[in-house]
């Protein structure tokens, strides 16, 4: 059979990271800018970012919005210049109550009242102080202060994390929050404090949950962190969970950090109670072991339960509203700490001449830089220290990060939860039912917000374990993928840049409507059928190319 590049191409192409390869299929599929001018329609279920987006916290904020600039101008003598100020917190809350009188069945205003009931009533907070500190912070016209989170977005964000992350596990004690630009400016900060404060160094060894998002396979690569990396294995033959062998690598004390997505991406699977139980029994034997858990996908699992409530003292938690709110061009996320952290302790065992040359870096932001917490070490490195006092996520992120969150607290029984995730397992099923798959959804550990086409271990449920050899042995790793840009304009990512054991594909279920998916998998079905005849014809078996499994 002609193989489909030449053999540097494909050592180029094998180098690139998933989401600059999705970039070249996209060019096969058609989808360049001249053609997307052209209008040539394309399917990209390459795309993490959904097609669909939370409503009624953002008519909630855009309400908030126009009643903060009434009080803006009410606060100064009417200047046609277009100069008002601050609000005044004294008799905030009737002008508030009268703003919603008068705007009665506006989208957005029944949120709203609601919203303040929740935090008054059962959060117990001062409905004044509440709406005082989502009015200046809709204004944005002073920096963000505290700079790593505002008070009261922290504990009502700090209600939201508890409910979707830790639910109704045990939890003894409090957490910190640090409001940060999305999920992955969380990574950023994190991987530079552990460098910077010496909980990591160079030539330190790091474990990975494999397949993982591609950037905590890159990060650690790169000149500025030069970490060794112990891969834990999830496959798919074990419902990409991890074995107890693979788990027990963790117990080397060599390993200073085990970074996890949880559910994963790609696999988009929740790691299994049992696994969980585990990592803390490990957890107990190294109470020195450095957890991170990015539970971006948390919201769209079934009971989720992080690690971050078994293993509290140890794990750093990220989460970010992304993907659940359908929000990433807002750049909203969270970075939490128990207030009783392995990090805290371990800052504190550092030998004396790295604490010297940390008291000093520090030194300019507080008078006792050695108690300085992990945390707000994180807030400060993200403003290389010096420039500390304008850290912080911008006030009216802040404040839609609350809306969001509120809207979430209030959202019982689950109506926005349970709609998404039907839409996402409606699409699931159609693109399985097209490709001749049948799948017995029972796998409560499923999240679906992604799902991976493996070759070898579809391939082989369908037809055969000669069949997958052959097809391995004949095509290269990015073939189908190619094919399938070119031929169909289906453009998915390669599960090998997240480190799939496999060749596979990985088709986002978040960005497409469901014919899309059917489309998908008539077209997959298509070039999987063409290559049963090939093999027919090649080895002169006679496998019926039209099976369903
Ligand atoms: C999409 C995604 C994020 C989101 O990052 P943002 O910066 O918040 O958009 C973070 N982690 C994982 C694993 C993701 O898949």
């Amino acid at each position: 059979m002609a193989k489909d590049k030449s053999e540097s191409e494909q050592a180029k192409l094998a180098a690139l990271s998933p989401f600059e390869l999705k970039d070249e299929l996209i060019k096969a599929a058609g989808g360049g800018a001249v053609e997307r001018a052209a209008n040539v329609s394309m399917l990209n279920a390459g795309r993490g970012n959904p097609n669909f987006l939370a409503t009624i916290p953002r008519h909630g904020f855009w309400q908030l919005g126009l009643f903060a600039m009434r009080e803006s101008e009410r606060s100064f003598a009417f200047m046609p210049e277009g100069v008002g100020g601050f609000p005044r917190r004294d008799g905030l809350t009737e002008r508030f109550d009268l703003f919603l009188r008068e705007n009665k069945g506006v989208p957005g205003i029944d949120f709203l009242r609601g919203a303040v009931s929740y935090v008054r009533d059962q959060l117990g907070l001062s409905a004044g102080d509440f709406l005082y500190e989502m009015c200046e912070g809709i204004l944005a016209s002073n920096y963000p202060v505290p700079d790593r989170m505002l008070k009261l977005s922290e504990i009502i964000v700090g209600q939201y994390l508890r409910r979707e992350m830790i639910g109704k596990h045990p939890f003894v004690g409090e957490f910190d929050i640090f409001a940060v630009e999305g999920g992955t400016a969380a990574m950023t900060y994190i991987f530079n404090t552990l460098r910077e404060n010496h909980l990591i160094r160079a030539g330190d060894t790091i474990a990975l949950g494999m397949p993982i998002f591609t950037p905590y396979i890159e990060i650690p690569r790169l000149n500025d962190y030069q970490l060794n990396v112990v891969n834990l294995e999830a496959t798919v033959e074990s419902g990409w969970q991890y074995s107890k062998k693979e788990l027990d690598k963790l117990r080397d004390p060599m390993v200073k950090a085990f970074f996890l997505v949880n559910p994963s991406n790609p696999p988009s699977v929740k790691i299994n109670d049992e696994s969980l139980q585990y990592i803390a029994e490990i957890v107990k034997e190294r109470p020195d072991l450095i957890l991170l858990t990015d539970d971006v996908y948390g919201t769209f699992a079934d009971d989720f339960v992080s690690l971050f409530a078994l293993a509290p003292k140890n794990t750093i938690l990220v989460y970010s509203y992304s993907k659940y709110f359908g929000a990433t061009g807002w750049r909203l996320g969270t970075i939490a700490t128990h207030r009783d952290n392995v990090l805290d302790r371990l800052l504190g065992e550092l030998p004396k001449d790295v604490k010297k040359e940390l008291h000093t870096r520090y030194e300019s932001i507080t008078t006792e830089p050695d108690k300085l917490k992990f945390i707000d070490r994180l807030v400060a490195d993200s403003r290389t220290v010096a420039l500390n006092h304008t850290a912080g996520l911008s006030t009216p992120q802040q404040v839609q990060m609350v809306l969001f969150s509120l809207f979430s607290l209030m959202d019982t029984p689950d109506a926005y939860k349970n709609a998404l995730k039907r839409l996402i397992r409606s699409r699931k099923q159609a693109l399985y039912e097209e490709v001749g798959i049948s799948f017995e959804d029972d796998d409560p550990n499923q999240v679906d917000y992604y799902t991976i086409l493996d070759i070898e271990f579809l391939g082989e449920r369908m037809f055969g374990r000669k069949f997958v050899e052959w097809l391995l042995k004949n095509t290269e790793p990015s073939e189908l993928l190619f094919r399938l840009a070119r031929e169909a304009r289906v453009v998915l990512l390669p599960g090998k840049g997240f480190g799939t054991q496999h060749p596979s594909g990985r088709v986002s279920l978040a960005n497409l409507n469901e014919s899309d998916y059917r489309q998908i998998g008539r077209a997959m079905r298509k070039l999987i059928e063409e290559y049963v005849e090939r093999y027919n014809k090649d080895t002169g078996s006679k496998l019926d190319k039209h099976a369903v499994k």
